[in-house]
């Protein structure tokens, strides 16, 4: 048995990989610091709030979700990629892919969330989600096709008037421009009901502005393969469409429900403020997979901002916990919101600041940017906003 303690973290987004990122970077004495090992499916990490600049081309799957090996090289982490298929909290191991065995001392899951698409009859096999690179390379490929296919009008129903769903119809506005006729389906009486007034009032201007239809207190009934069947008050409309994307939900995988650890109605794990898992001091959970609130007692949202706080402090109690430290309870900062509406356009609402438009769409890159892992990712990432201009200039 090796005589180094053992870090698993299974998942390796903003809750995961930023917590393997800021271990390493921890003063552990001599000979202290522990094995850390990174899980994820993917070979890749996914900064999703720029997934949507895929649809217009902005900018490219390297910029935003860089090899996990390239992010890890020279951190003394080691990356495991494969899915994680069981996890015995008892033996303190994790299967990966049914036959790789990892043991460990201490756990963190941070496996995230997926959309779920079987909520009503025809959406598993007709609409798209919005969450993975595969996602968004899939969602590319139907357009290609449509657009190919020299249609009068490309007719594209997103169902969701959440975030998710307002940014991805404005970049289908910016992408599909007068051969799209877009409109985001909202059983709510409004878009955005949870965000801050200016956001909202930006992004329905930005809707109104890109001929976005909002269908609201309306209902998804059904889906087949060319339409969309839509309640009303009562009322059912069958309408034409030719893409349905599916932007609602947020469900925990079977591989963390199937645990035996406390868990809410929705299968989130229930936390301590320090993170662990209740009842257990070797499991952490973070991210959109763990049941957090705030310190006035309000759930904390499923959202990168959230995950990314929680992997400092995570890290920080893992090496608490391992040098004797005591641990810290977590304190969630909100700092605002931001939303991309359309290629020159974006709104940012948070710590006394207001800003729409373009001035917004580049700060919004900037502060992300500055999120992307790594100085050195950033430094390339940056380098390439500069220099594409310059090239796409020379070679016309
Ligand atoms: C399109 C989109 C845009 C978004 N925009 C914003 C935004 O602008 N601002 C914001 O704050 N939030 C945004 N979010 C939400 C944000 O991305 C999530 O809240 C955040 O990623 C949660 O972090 P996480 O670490 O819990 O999970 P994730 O980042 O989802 O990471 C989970 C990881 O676990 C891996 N995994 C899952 N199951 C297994 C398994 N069995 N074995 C191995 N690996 C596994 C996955 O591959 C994944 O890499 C957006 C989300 C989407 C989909």
């Amino acid at each position: 048995m090796s005589e180094k303690s053992r870090i698993c973290i299974v998942g390796g987004g903003f809750g995961g990989l930023y917590t393997a990122l800021r271990l390493s970077e921890f003063p552990w004495q001599n000979g202290a610091k522990p094995e850390i090992t990174l899980i994820d499916k993917s070979d890749r990490f996914l900064f999703s709030p720029l997934l949507y600049e895929l649809i217009t081309e902005e900018m490219q799957s390297w910029e935003i979700a860089p090899p996990f090996a390239e992010i890890l090289a020279n951190t003394g982490v080691m990356f495991q990629q494969g899915s994680v298929t069981d996890i015995d909290i008892e033996a303190k191991k994790v299967t990966v892919d049914g036959d790789i065995t990892i043991d460990y001392d201490k756990l963190v899951l941070a496996t995230g969330g997926k959309t779920p698409v079987d909520i009503v009859p025809g959406a598993k096999e007709y609409a798209l989600p919005f969450r993975s690179l595969n996602d968004a390379f899939r969602l590319q490929e139907e357009l290609r096709l449509l657009e190919e296919a020299n249609h009068d009008k490309i007719r594209v129903a997103v169902v969701g008037g959440g975030y998710s769903g307002v940014e991805l119809a404005c970049k289908l506005a910016a992408r599909l421009g007068e051969k799209g006729r877009i409109r985001i389906i909202e059983r709510g009486e409004q878009i955005l009901k949870d965000s801050p007034d200016f956001n909202r009032e930006t992004a329905i201007e930005a809707l109104e502005k890109n001929h976005i239809w909002q269908d609201l207190e309306t209902e998804v009934a059904q889906l087949e393969a060319q339409s969309i069947s839509l309640e009303y008050k009562g009322q059912t409309d069958v309408i034409p469409v030719d893409l349905v994307l599916w932007t609602v939900g947020n469900q925990i995988s079977e591989l963390v429900t199937k645990l035996p650890l406390e868990q809410n109605e929705k299968g989130l794990l229930k936390i301590e403020p320090n993170l662990l898992v209740k009842g257990r001091d070797d499991v952490y959970a973070i991210g959109d997979v763990a049941d957090c609130y705030d310190a006035e007692g309000n759930p904390v949202p499923a959202t990168a901002q959230v995950a990314f706080q929680q992997s400092d402090y995570c890290a920080w109690n893992l090496w608490a916990s391992a040098t004797n430290r005591p641990l810290l309870s977590f304190r969630y900062q909100p700092l605002g919101e931001m939303m991309t509406l359309g290629v020159d356009n974006a709104t940012i609402s948070g710590l006394g600041i207001k800003l729409d438009g373009s001035m917004a769409y580049i700060a919004r890159r900037l502060i992300y940017l500055y999120r992307l892992p790594t100085l050195k990712h950033q430094l390339t990432v940056g380098l390439n906003w500069i220099t594409q201009p310059l090239v796409e200039l020379l070679s016309s």
